[in-house]
C-alpha cells in the first residue's frame, strides 16, 4: 500500500520537492539503516540528513538496501544533507561534501543545505568526525571563526556546476541574511529549512520566504517532542502538543475513511496537517513503521495518494488552522545561543 507524498514546485528549477519527507536526526547505527529502508518502503521519497547527525553511512546503507531490493531507484529519492559549521571556508566545503557523498554512497545530493549561518573553527575529519559544536580546551566555549557567507555559497555553487549537488538550501537563517545572500547568489537557494510548529509559527518568516520564492521546510513539527529525546529542560517543561487539549479536541472532530474503515485523526496528524495546509514541507522523524505511515497519510486530501485507496484523508477548517496558530508563543527549541553562545535569531 505505498503512499505517495504531495509535492511542492521549487523555484527557479521547477523541480518537485516531496512535501512530506523523512527526518533522520537522532536515528543512529543499525536503527538509522532500518528506519531509512522502512521509510522508503512505506513511500517516503525524501530523506533529510546532515553531517552533524553522525548517521550518513548508516542512512546510505538503508538506501542501498532499498535500491538493491528494487523498492526504489536512486533517481526516485531526494537525498538531502547539510554542511556543518566547521566547514564554511571555501577549501573545506568541497572536502565536506565529498566526504558526505562517500558516506552516503551516492554520486550527488538532491538538496544540500547550509545547516546554520555560523562558522566554527575547522576540525579535520581525521581528528574528529562529525566535529559537532567544538568547544575550547576547557569545554566551555565554542570557537567561532567567521567566514563571509558569500565565500561558502560560491563554493557550493561550484559543486552544483560539477553536478555533485542538484539544489541548494539554507537552514536556520533569518530574513536579513537571506536578503543579502539573494543579492549575489548566482544559483538561488530553493528551500529554507527552519523550526516551525504551533509554539513557533513564524508567520513573518514564511511570508518573507514566499515573497522571495523560497519553499519552506518545517523541522521539529511536533515542537518539544523531538527535543525531549535529548532531555532538554526547555522541552521537558513545555506542554506536549499531543496532549494539548485543543489539539486533542480538533483530532477528535475529524474522522475519515481509511481502507473503508472509519478512523479518527490523531494529534500527530492534526499538527502535521496544519503545517501541510500552510504549504510547508515537513520532515517528521518516525521511529516505527506505524508512525511513518500515519505521518505520510497526512498528504491524503492535499495531493498525496495511497495505492488502492480512493479515500482522501481529512482537512482542517480555516477556523481550526487559526486556533492552532494561536498557540504561537515564539518558543524555539533549537537556538544555538542557549547552549553555545552563537547568536543568529536576534
Ligand atoms: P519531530 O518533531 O519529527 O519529532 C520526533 C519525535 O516524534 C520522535 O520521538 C518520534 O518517535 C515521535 N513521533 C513521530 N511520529 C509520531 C506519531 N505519528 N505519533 C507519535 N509520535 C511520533 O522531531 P525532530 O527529529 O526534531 O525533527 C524532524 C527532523 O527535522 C529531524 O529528524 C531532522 O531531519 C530535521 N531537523 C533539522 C534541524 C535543522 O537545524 N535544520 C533541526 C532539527 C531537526
Amino acid at each position: 500500500m505505498a503512499l505517495v507524498s504531495p509535492t511542492i514546485t521549487l523555484h527557479p528549477s521547477g523541480a518537485q520537492l516531496p512535501q512530506i519527507g523523512f527526518g533522520t536526526w537522532k536515528h543512529t547505527g543499525a536503527k538509522a539503516t532500518e528506519a531509512v529502508y522502512n521509510a522508503l518502503k512505506v513511500g517516503y521519497r525524501l530523506i533529510d540528513c546532515a553531517t552533524d547527525y553522525a548517521n550518513e553511512e548508516a542512512c546510505g546503507l538503508g538506501l542501498k538496501k532499498a535500491i538493491d531490493e528494487g523498492v526504489v531507484s536512486r533517481s526516485d529519492v531526494w537525498v538531502v544533507s547539510k554542511l556543518w559549521n566547521t566547514f564554511h571556508h571555501k577549501e573545506h566545503v568541497r572536502e565536506a561534501v565529498l566526504k558526505s557523498l562517500r558516506d552516503w554512497g551516492v554520486e550527488y545530493f538532491d538538496l544540500y543545505y547550509i545547516h546554520f549561518p555560523i562558522s566554527l573553527a575547522y576540525v579535520s575529519p581525521k581528528e574528529r568526525y562529525p566535529p559537532g559544536w567544538f568547544f575550547d580546551a576547557k569545554g566551555t566555549q565554542v570557537i567561532q571563526d567567521p567566514v563571509p557567507l558569500r565565500e561558502t555559497w560560491c563554493a557550493l555553487e561550484e559543486l552544483v556546476d560539477e553536478g555533485l549537488i542538484k539544489h541548494l538550501g539554507i537552514s536556520n537563517m533569518a530574513s536579513v541574511i537571506i536578503t543579502d545572500l539573494l543579492s549575489y547568489a548566482r544559483i538561488k537557494p530553493e528551500v529554507l529549512q527552519v523550526e516551525i510548529h504551533p509554539y513557533n509559527v513564524q508567520p513573518k518568516l514564511v511570508h518573507f520566504a514566499r515573497t522571495n520564492l523560497l519553499a519552506v521546510t518545517a523541522y521539529s513539527s511536533f515542537g518539544p517532542l523531538g527535543f525531549r529525546e535529548l532531555n532538554m529542560t526547555k522541552a521537558l517543561d513545555a506542554q506536549p502538543l499531543f496532549t494539548h487539549p485543543m489539539i486533542m479536541d480538533i483530532a477528535g472532530e475529524h474522522h475519515w475513511h481509511l481502507h473503508r474503515m472509519l478512523v479518527s485523526a490523531t494529534p500527530a496528524q492534526v499538527i502535521l496537517k496544519w503545517a501541510v495546509q500552510r504549504g510547508l514541507a515537513i520532515i517528521p522523524k518516525g521511529d516505527v513503521i506505524s508512525q511513518m505511515e500515519e505521518n505520510l497519510r497526512v498528504g491524503l486530501g492535499v495531493g498525496g495518494t495511497e495505492a488502492g485507496s480512493q479515500e482522501g484523508g481529512f482537512l482542517l477548517s480555516d477556523a481550526e488552522m487559526e486556533r492552532i496558530s494561536s498557540l504561537n508563543v515564539g518558543l524555539r527549541f533549537n537556538d544555538p545561543s542557549d547552549d553555545f553562545g552563537c547568536y543568529i535569531f536576534c
